[in-house]
């Protein structure tokens, strides 16, 4: 029987909430009458989480899980979810129930007006001034750098469509940006908001830093607009330079000035390195990300998957280590 609704859920560390979680999602699948799987991918988690996912899979036949060998991130835990996913519609969610289940229904009512991408945007409710307030120039910033549009609040809780998973994962690049993704791969698109909801339990996995790097990925996995500022920046200094020194030139030339300057040379010499310096740093972000693309490495490694068509494995029983994924 095909399936109708696909539920993907990464998994890290999650093991005090996702036996909650699976207790909320089938609550409010069972009632909606769409045959539906459920793909749990764990992400390398150390606490336990593939056990419970195990038992979970165990248990129902709707369920079904994939475990990694190491953590190797949410987006790649996304992918290999996409990929064991055979719904018509595919949900995204997270484990932690800052996703509400009861959205679902909805979600998918949108999806059979024909919508290809359903996406729940989250507003900023308990959430710090400051953090706010950086993830709002955050946006702001990347919107106006790239040529995707990426909404503030529009994170990975979204429906899509077949032809929009099968569209995303047809993208081969290593350094996958999700919300980019979903946002390149266009489609009809509509978004509606719920309130933020604090996580059940356990910890956020979302640290100042590891942020800053999403930030940072997110700016430049896009286009290569900030190497063409940094050609703006060259050209104008350039300009400026070229005007300044012949004005020093006519000065002496016409006044007979000496020129004392020192001070503006040093200036000079310390604002165009540190330019120079930045510029270097974009361009080697670049060349970084076409070494990383260029080593064509898969996402990720599957420990024990009981998705057939994933890994090497048959079955419930969890294969031996290290089967390795690459694309299809
Ligand atoms: N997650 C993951 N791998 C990671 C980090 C997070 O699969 O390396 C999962 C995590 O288990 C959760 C979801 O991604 O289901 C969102 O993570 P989290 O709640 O920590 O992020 P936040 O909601 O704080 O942005
Ligand atoms: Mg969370």
């Amino acid at each position: 029987m095909p399936v109708q609704l696909s539920v993907v859920v990464p998994c890290f560390n999650e093991s005090e909430v996702v036996d909650v979680f699976h207790a909320a999602l089938t609550a409010v699948l069972e009632p909606m009458g769409a045959s539906y799987e459920i793909c749990y991918v764990d992400d390398g988690s150390d606490d336990g989480t593939v056990k419970r996912l195990r038992a979970l899979a165990a248990s129902a036949a709707t369920v079904r899980y994939t475990s990694f060998s190491r953590n190797f991130g949410k987006e790649a835990a996304l992918l290999a979810g996409l990929r064991m996913s055979r719904g018509d519609a595919i949900v995204l969610m997270d484990a932690d129930l800052q996703h509400p289940p009861v959205l679902l229904p909805r979600m998918l009512a949108l999806h059979r007006l024909g919508y290809d991408q359903v996406v729940a945007r989250r507003d900023r409710t308990g959430e710090g001034p400051l953090r706010r307030a950086l993830s709002r120039g955050y946006y702001r910033l990347v919107r106006s750098f790239t040529d995707v549009g990426i909404v503030d609040g529009a994170g990975d809780f979204r429906l899509l469509s077949r032809r929009a998973v099968d569209s995303v994962l047809s993208l081969p690049e290593t350094n996958r940006f999700s919300k980019g993704l979903f946002s390149w791969i266009g489609f009809d698109t509509v978004s509606f908001s719920y309130r933020n909801a604090p996580r059940a339990a356990g910890r956020s996995k979302w640290g100042g830093r590891r942020l800053v790097e999403y930030g940072i990925d997110g700016l430049l996995s896009f286009n290569s607009r900030p190497l063409r500022l940094a050609i703006h920046a060259g050209l104008w200094l350039f300009l400026s330079a070229l005007g300044y020194a012949l004005w020093i030139v006519t000065n002496a030339v016409l006044n007979g000035v000496d020129t004392p300057g020192y001070a503006t040379l040093i200036a000079a010499v310390v604002a165009l390195s540190g330019i120079q310096l930045a510029t270097l740093g974009v361009i080697g972000e670049y060349v970084g990300r076409i070494y990383h693309e260029s080593k064509r490495r898969p996402h990720y490694v599957v420990r024990e998957t009981d998705d057939a068509a994933a890994g090497q494995s048959t079955g419930p029983a969890p294969t031996a280590a290290g089967s390795l994924r690459t694309d299809p």
